[in-house]
């Protein structure tokens, strides 16, 4: 039994630093039925329209959630 080197290590790439993807887009709410959709979403409809067939959306927060520590 010789005793043989021990395998070198791999090498570890350094993490890829990903650009954060931060879609801005609008997020809407219908005010009638509270489904949300994105401004992206409601742009691909012929018009603005929510499936429920209400049109009145409001400006609802992206889904983000921010935690608040409660003291
Ligand atoms: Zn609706």
């Amino acid at each position: 039994m010789s005793a043989e080197a021990p395998a070198p290590a791999p090498a570890v790439p350094a993490p890829k630093e990903q650009p954060a993807k931060v879609f801005a887009a609008a997020v809407y709410e219908c005010v009638r039925c509270g489904t949300r959709t994105t401004q992206e979403e409601l742009a691909k409809l012929p018009e603005v329209k929510c499936i429920c067939g209400y049109r009145v959306f409001r400006k609802a927060r992206p889904a983000v959630v921010k935690q608040i520590k409660a003291i």
